[in-house]
């Protein structure tokens, strides 16, 4: 049996730089799991990697990819919480300082000193994956590797709506931007009770069709449609209560910020890749409350796996598209360009 595996290697700094390696297959030590990975998703993050625009601690080269799924395949030493052939996901915190405020409060999300899987650690655009026990996530029998492969984003979802948002029943709530987080953003936004328009451009039509197909309530092309207006006639004039910034746009933060109802509260989701320009005053002249929102932690975990498996979240129909990893800079390029929403990779066996 070989004992190589093929993964997508983030070799140096700078825009690319990625391609993909043959590498030892990793061996876990104490206190931490093998999987051997059946779908990896690609995310937003991963084309800022691309890019070299995150500010996030990487080590380089790393094997990119941290939303994943697969079977359990080997335990190290002192493993007892997890067996051989478990159907698993897993936390993207490979390691947190275990110290600081945020990780003795639970907030591992925001550790002082965050080292995450796909950055920092080895990630899942591979045919195994090492992450320590405390980190894995077992899918319930009646949740599909696929929508395994979707969990981590739904989790940075929850932490913004329910955890830092909390969105109320009648709120009136504006997601910019229907990319996947977007959209899983607007379906637990509806589940807490709300009323909630997505907003997207001309590229996202398909993803706006697909948010209505999926029950949210409205759906908005901004360059068709008057969103400003809209929101007017849906709010009695007043503005939206709830607006999350799930794309990462300047121009949507600017006009996320415009719709918002004095007293609102304003989420940021998405990450542009660079500072950018807008009104900042407004936040004082609306006393609105502006938060952050990154990543996810062991509590959203918990309500994520809940939520699939009673079956009130819908993530299969968001899944595009399935390649293999040498697929990948298609991948990258359909995610890039709108045509695609959440693509998964799958491992391959050997380099062609
Ligand atoms: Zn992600
Ligand atoms: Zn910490």
């Amino acid at each position: 049996m070989s004992n190589t595996m093929v993964g997508l290697v983030k070799t140096a700094d700078g825009v690319g730089n990625m391609e993909l390696r043959e590498l030892p297959i990793p061996e876990p030590k104490a206190g931490q799991v093998q999987i051997e990975v059946v779908a990896t998703g690609i995310c937003g993050s991963d084309l800022h990697i691309y890019h070299s625009d995150i500010d996030l601690a990487m080590k380089l080269p790393v094997i990119t990819g941290h939303e994943f799924s697969g079977v359990v395949t080997k335990l190290g030493e002192g493993v007892d919480s997890v067996k051989l052939g478990d159907r698993v996901s897993g936390i993207t915190s490979f390691q947190t300082c275990g110290k600081c405020i945020n990780c003795k409060t639970g907030k591992t999300n925001i550790c002082q000193d965050k080292k995450l899987i796909g950055y920092w650690y080895d990630g899942a655009f591979a045919n195994y994956i090492v992450i320590p026990e405390i980190n894995v996530q077992k899918l319930p029998d009646n949740v599909s590797f696929h929508e395994g492969a979707v969990l981590e984003p739904l989790c940075c979802a929850i932490e913004a709506v329910i955890e830092l948002t909390r969105v109320k029943p009648e709120d009136l709530v504006v997601v910019m931007g229907p990319g996947l987080i977007g959209q899983l953003t607007a379906q637990l936004a509806q589940l807490c009770g709300g009323r909630v328009i997505i907003v997207g451009t001309g590229k996202d039509q398909k993803r706006l069709v697909q948010a209505k197909g999926l029950g949210i309530h409205q759906a908005v092309n901004l360059e068709t449609e008057d969103l400003a207006k809209i929101v007017t006639e849906m709010s009695g004039g007043l503005g939206a209560d709830i607006v999350f910034e799930c794309s990462g746009a300047a121009a949507a933060a600017r006009s996320g910020l415009q719709i918002l109802r004095k007293g609102g509260q304003y989420t940021q989701v998405g990450l542009f890749g660079k500072p950018i320009e807008i009104n900042y005053e407004l936040i004082a002249y609306k006393e609105a409350k502006v938060t952050g929102s990154l990543g996810q932690n062991w509590l959203n975990w918990n309500l994520a796996i809940k939520l699939l498996k009673n079956k009130r979240i819908e993530v299969l129909p968001l899944v595009s598209d399935i390649l293999p990893l040498d697929r990948w800079e298609e991948g990258f390029e359909k995610f890039a360009n709108g045509s695609g929403l959440k693509i998964l990779l799958e491992p391959i066996a050997k380099l062609s």
